[in-house]
């Protein structure tokens, strides 16, 4: 079931380093992802997750908010 979280919340689906599929919605508020199980690659070089896979609900603290949102 598709998922999807305000720009605020910090997860790795809202994470600027997050590899998985996601959709912005059209003012740059919101993400959308297939499943909050959904699984994308941590992109951080050098954070403790780099290169594994996450699933988008997954949190750390190294989150920054995604690009694409406004
Ligand atoms: S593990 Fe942390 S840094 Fe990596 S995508 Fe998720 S929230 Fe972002």
């Amino acid at each position: 079931m598709a998922q999807t979280y305000p720009k605020s919340f910090k997860n790795c689906a809202v994470c600027n380093f997050w590899g998985g599929n996601r959709q912005v919605d059209t003012f740059g508020q919101r993400v959308t992802v297939d499943s909050s199980s959904s699984k994308g690659k941590c992109l951080l070089q050098g954070g403790p997750w780099k290169g594994q896979d996450k699933q988008a609900s997954s949190q750390c603290n190294k989150w920054q908010a995604w690009g694409a949102l406004k």
